[in-house]
């Protein structure tokens, strides 16, 4: 016979939604049963997505830094790469994470539950893992993250075809990679590999790389990246094919080969879908839609009452620390507080080299909002900052207000740390500050943050005297 668990909260998935659910939840004195099918806590983002990730690039740009600076007089030994060491580098990161969320489990009677959860009825899941238990909640917050997008006519299964979590293993360096996807996740693994020693094509089938994000701010990353990768841009991968020596890759597009590309391996990363589907959810009535998301309301609740959804399976943009701001609020509904999911602007960042930043609307999104708005930039190339570390030819700062009122509707960086510099921009936003409220700001000199000030200080017409 199965083991049997009361749970008044019933948490799926220990990703960043899903722990800041439970967490949330047993703050608030309710008894949480938290579910997870890894041997690990933490889901995707501490396992194999936001947090190796970084740890693999900040061992790319030691490297990338220490190239550059031999220009200004100091010189290393070419570099010895032991990728063995370089991965366990970031699995200590993913261990310490991890243990740590255990712990804090622990601290706060959560009971972890380590299988996987399937919906019997409404009050009820079965979970199959070590030990077979049936776990009876009166609330449910799902947080059950999302996958890969695989495509049939990739041959998934071979070794050489990767997944971003093929990618992070880091098992070897293929001579060759074509990254397939021209979004954050494979720029930033395409931005490892190729400092690792990769030669990397990327194809994307879109007239940008990032196609959310702004043209110009776009713009600059690719010239500064036009050596570092070969970017194939309204470009589609029409057939692939593994072969004994190499993927062969057949692309479509302007000016592209007729005859196959081939490489040592191929990093598909076009995108992920939701795991709505995956949790029998019919059999508790929950609507789930065509792509795998679960339709929530603004307190992330599903159209059944006591069962909440929270996180990268409720849908775009799927984000960590979007899915811990909804996780706070599903517990906090559950509690009986009066709480929303309604935030004025969410960041994104891809931490490549240089980074991309941006946070509340881009041009595009003004332009099809009918906002009358103007832009204002500072190239860092001005900022004596950046100079000083050698950053300015790759920077800028961009600030988008409303033309009518000069409110700050929107904000984008390109540069060194930009996703650092990306929280000044996001507060002005939450905080419906206009140009005036930036510019007063006393930004510190010598700083790359001064650039904001400056945006909106040139946006007032004031510029003032401080390179
Ligand atoms: P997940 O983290 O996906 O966690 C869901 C958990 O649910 C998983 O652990 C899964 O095992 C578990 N689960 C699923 N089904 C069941 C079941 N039936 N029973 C029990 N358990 C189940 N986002 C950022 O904000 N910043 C970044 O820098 C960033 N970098 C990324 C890099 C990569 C390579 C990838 C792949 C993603 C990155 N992301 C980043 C996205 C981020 O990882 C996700 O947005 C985030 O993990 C979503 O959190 P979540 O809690 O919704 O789901």
């Amino acid at each position: 016979m199965s083991k049997e668990i009361k749970a008044q909260v019933l948490v799926i998935g220990s990703g960043p939604a899903g722990y800041s659910a439970a967490f949330r939840s047993a703050d608030l004195g309710m008894n949480v049963v938290l579910v997870e099918k890894f041997n690990t806590l933490g889901g995707v983002c501490l396992n194999v997505g936001c947090i190796p990730s970084k740890a693999l690039l900040h061992v790319a740009k030691v490297k990338e830094e220490a190239e550059h600076i031999s220009a200004h007089g100091l010189t290393y030994a070419e570099p010895t790469i032991d990728i063995a060491k370089i991965a366990a580098y970031k699995n200590g990161v993913v261990k310490k994470l991890t243990d740590g969320l255990s712990a804090m489990s622990k601290m706060r009677n959560v009971t972890v539950v380590q299988g996987t959860a399937l919906f019997v009825d409404k009050n009820t899941v079965k979970v199959t893992g070590k030990e077979d238990v049936t776990i009876t909640f009166e609330n449910a917050i799902i947080a059950a993250g999302s996958r890969p997008i695989k495509l049939p006519f990739i041959p998934h299964e071979d070794p050489r075809i990767w997944d971003s979590t093929d990618a992070l293993d880091l098992k070897e360096i293929p001579k060759k990679l074509l990254i397939m996807g021209g979004g954050i996740i494979g720029l930033e693994m395409g931005t490892v590999y190729q400092k690792l020693g990769s030669s990397i094509d990327v194809v994307e089938m879109q007239d940008q790389l990032v196609p959310v994000a702004d043209k110009d701010v776009i713009k600059m990353y690719t010239k500064a990246n036009s050596k570092r990768f070969n970017i194939m841009l309204n470009t589609k991968v029409a057939k692939v094919e593994a072969k004994e020596d190499g993927i062969h890759v057949s692309m479509e597009g302007e000016g592209i080969q007729a005859e196959p590309f081939v490489y040592d391996a191929v990093l598909v990363a076009i995108g992920r879908a939701a795991n709505g589907k995956l949790l029998n959810l019919e059999n508790a009535g929950v609507k789930v839609n065509d792509w795998g998301i679960i339709e929530v309301d603004k307190q992330m609740r599903t159209n059944v009452e006591h069962i909440f959804a929270v996180g990268d399976i409720v849908g775009q943009p799927m984000l960590a620390h979007k899915g811990v701001h909804e996780a706070h609020v599903a517990a906090e509904v559950i509690a009986g507080k009066k709480h929303y999911f309604e935030p004025k602007v969410i960041p994104s960042i891809a931490y490549t080299f240089p980074e991309i930043a941006w946070v509340g609307m881009t041009e595009k999104e003004a332009i099809a909002a009918g906002i009358d708005y103007e832009v204002s930039t500072f190239p860092w190339a001005a900022s004596g900052r950046a100079l000083a570390s050698d950053v300015s030819q790759n920077g800028m700062t961009k600030l988008i207000f409303d033309k009518k009122d000069h409110t700050l509707i929107g904000g984008a960086l390109v540069g060194d740390n930009a996703g650092e510099l990306l929280g000044e921009i996001t507060l002005a936003l939450e905080m419906d500050c206009d140009a005036e409220d930036i510019a007063l700001t006393i930004h510190a000199h010598p700083t790359l943050h001064e650039s904001v000030g400056m945006a909106a200080e040139i946006y007032e017409g004031s510029i003032t005297d401080l390179p």
